[in-house]
């Protein structure tokens, strides 16, 4: 019989304010815990220090033997605490291998971004991630499943199917709450995205738990899954029907005034403006430019 648990961390304080005065913050992120009577697995640990000793406290509580760490998808606030909890409690990091390719070019553009974000509060992040026999891996014989979902809102991204739950741990295919992050869409559209929600629904789960949440929401599957749809509606009618990316801020904002993560939002719009209108230019180093 497992059981899974899920803590929902703080973003940490950040220099900088948004188009309408309030203070950059970076969005909740969610750590799933899947446990049995002894075992327990543990997914996408978040970014900085202070949050895997968090994070680690709250682990060490459920007292059971962590043997996995499982890592969605490549980006560096579900993972770059990965080895700090792997040191603490003697686990295994897992990925698939896609995520593992991406997981490299995370290390790669850190001093770029994350570290410019938040300086000298993330740990040293090598690589340690493998992959597992026909990305499946068992919790006290209970299988655990990787499914790779391909471009969400990073590419090769994966979620984890616990059948005997009901549960899929989304990683960001599925967002709860929370301003979802469309900059990586800025090229190629949303279509790629709905595939992966699909890929989700598909697999019949009862509860998702999405790598961004507010965490007073429930786990709701049917809820999560036709929000996180209507979500990429909106966006592309408000592209369509908003000029500049503080419009489709604003709109946004009015549409969506309890969710989480705005600087997600400034961040998304004015990548999905900016690539729109400079189109000769490096789409990367678009989307990068509009995190600052
Ligand atoms: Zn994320």
């Amino acid at each position: 019989m497992l059981s899974y648990d899920v803590f929902v961390n703080d973003p940490p304080p950040q220099d900088g304010l948004l188009p309408n005065g309030q203070p950059k913050r970076f969005s909740p992120t969610a750590s799933t815990l899947i446990y049995g009577a002894e075992d327990a697995v543990l997914t996408d640990p978040g970014l900085t220090a202070d949050q895997a000793r968090v994070l680690g406290d709250w682990v060490a509580g459920k007292d059971r033997n962590l043997t996995d760490i499982f890592i969605t998808h490549g980006h560096g606030d579900h993972w770059f605490a990965a080895g700090l909890l792997a040191e603490r409690f003697g686990a295994r990091v897992v990925a698939s291998a896609g995520t593992i390719a991406q997981m490299h070019g995370s290390v790669a553009a850190r001093p770029l971004l994350w570290d410019k974000v938040y300086p000298g509060m993330i740990p040293p992040a090598p690589v340690t991630a493998m992959t597992v026999p026909g990305n499946r891996f068992t919790l006290e014989g209970h299988d655990l499943v990787i499914v790779e979902v391909g471009h969400t809102d990073s590419d090769d991204t994966s979620v984890l199917h616990v059948p005997g739950l009901g549960l899929v741990v989304a990683g960001d295919s599925i967002y709860n709450g929370v301003h979802m992050y469309l900059a990586q869409r800025a090229v190629g559209g949303f279509g790629p995205w709905r595939d992966a929600i699909g890929k989700v629904e598909a697999l019949g789960p009862r509860h998702i738990v999405a790598g961004h949440q507010n965490s007073q929401l429930d786990d709701d599957a049917k809820r999560t899954i036709a929000e996180t749809r209507q979500y990429l509606d909106d966006a592309e009618e408000l592209l369509r029907s908003q000029t500049t990316a503080v419009g489709f801020f604003n709109v946004k904002l009015e549409r969506y005034p309890n969710h989480l993560g705005r600087m997600i939002l400034w961040v998304s719009a004015s990548a999905l403006y900016g690539v729109r209108e400079h189109p000769g230019q490096d789409a990367g180093r678009i989307i990068l430019a509009s995190w600052f």
